[in-house]
């Protein structure tokens, strides 16, 4: 049996290294770490991450806000919101959920993000640094996942890694710190032709493609270790005793619900074919909230030293070797 990645393990190792930064930044400052949540509109997905990242706050004793713009906000008005909340000294993380509705532009929202309160790490200064090795905040999904293979002891120094998927906030972060890392690094998307073929070649595959079930068991190695980032909800009861056929438990929860969630690796192959993998849910989703938690203390604690020392970033997260 492959051995199974628990994101719910390493969330909790993350939490548990933090509680003691958060007391000592409390002593030093009077006040606990503060993360800004901004989410505009009601979008119902977007409701429950941030309930999630609010409670997650509130649980270890991070200072949380909500603001909660109209659908029919405007780009100037979230810009503003924005810029009064880099001017508080008491917010050190600013988290805006996208996606964002159609005549926001997100672009420039995110460039409005003082750098060192870009808690998710999507500022192009941020990203900047993350190509060139150097310290910053990282985006939190692929960081979580750095964890994770820490956490387990999975060896990425000299391994091929394949990344499924292009995206700025998963996939191309999660390629450049694999490289970092020292895997040999593949980045496969929508237009790669033969998928299967490249995914076979890894000895690590991570897939974020959005695409329930994408991955089968032609794509990966026998052995091989498979982060499964995608979340999906299947409707479709015939799907889910496609997917789920040997999960009693499944069955029951979408005979309750009328949906399971499923990841982009296929369920059953990947017990099938893989040395270790991520589960849906329970694998990358857990760590994405630590390491929001983990960007937010590490952005609290830069900006204490900002105020009190000399300023410089150095040393804020490793760097890489070349
Ligand atoms: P995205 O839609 O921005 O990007 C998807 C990428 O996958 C694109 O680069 C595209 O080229 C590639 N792709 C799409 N279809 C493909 C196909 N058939 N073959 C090969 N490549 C294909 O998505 P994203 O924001 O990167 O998220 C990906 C998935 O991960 C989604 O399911 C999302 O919900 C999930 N996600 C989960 C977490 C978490 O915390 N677990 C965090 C972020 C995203």
């Amino acid at each position: 049996m492959p051995e199974i990645l628990s994101g719910k393990e390493v969330q909790q190792a993350i939490l548990h290294q933090l509680q003691p930064r958060i007391a000592s930044f409390r002593e030093s400052t009077g006040r606990p770490p503060g993360l800004a949540v901004i989410l505009v509109g009601h979008n119902p997905a977007s409701q429950i991450y941030v309930r999630n990242k609010v409670k997650a706050c509130q649980e270890l004793g991070i200072y949380s806000e909500q603001y909660n713009p109209p659908e029919t906000t405007t780009t100037e008005d979230v810009v503003q919101l924005v810029e009064s909340l880099n001017r508080r000294p008491d917010i050190d993380g600013i988290l805006v959920q996208m996606p964002l509705p159609a005549q926001v532009d997100a672009q420039r929202v995110i460039l409005t993000i003082d750098p060192a309160k870009d808690v998710d790490g999507f500022h192009p200064y941020n990203l900047g640094q993350l190509v060139s090795g150097r310290p910053g905040l990282r985006p939190c999904t692929p960081a979580g996942i750095m964890r994770l293979l820490e956490h387990y002891r999975i060896p990425v120094a000299g391994k091929k890694a394949v990344v499924i998927g292009r995206s700025d906030i998963v996939g191309k972060p999660m390629a450049l710190m694999l490289l970092h890392a020292h895997a040999t690094v593949t980045i496969c998307h929508s237009r790669t032709a033969d998928l299967a073929a490249e995914a076979r070649q890894a000895d690590l595959l991570v897939v974020a493609a959005g695409k329930p079930a994408l991955v089968t068991a032609e794509f990966i190695k026998p052995g091989a270790v498979v982060v499964d980032v995608g979340i999906n909800r299947v409707t479709d009861r015939a799907r889910v005793e496609e997917l789920f056929g040997d999960d009693p438990d499944k069955l029951t929860s979408f005979e309750k619900t009328g949906s399971v969630l499923v990841g982009d690796v296929h369920p059953r192959d990947v017990r099938q074919r893989a040395g270790a993998y991520t589960p849906v849910p329970g694998g990358v989703g857990p760590l994405t909230i630590a390491m929001l938690m983990a960007n937010t203390v590490e952005a609290a604690e830069r900006r204490l030293c900002k105020c009190s020392a000399s300023g410089s970033l150095a040393g804020w997260q490793q760097g890489s070797p070349t």
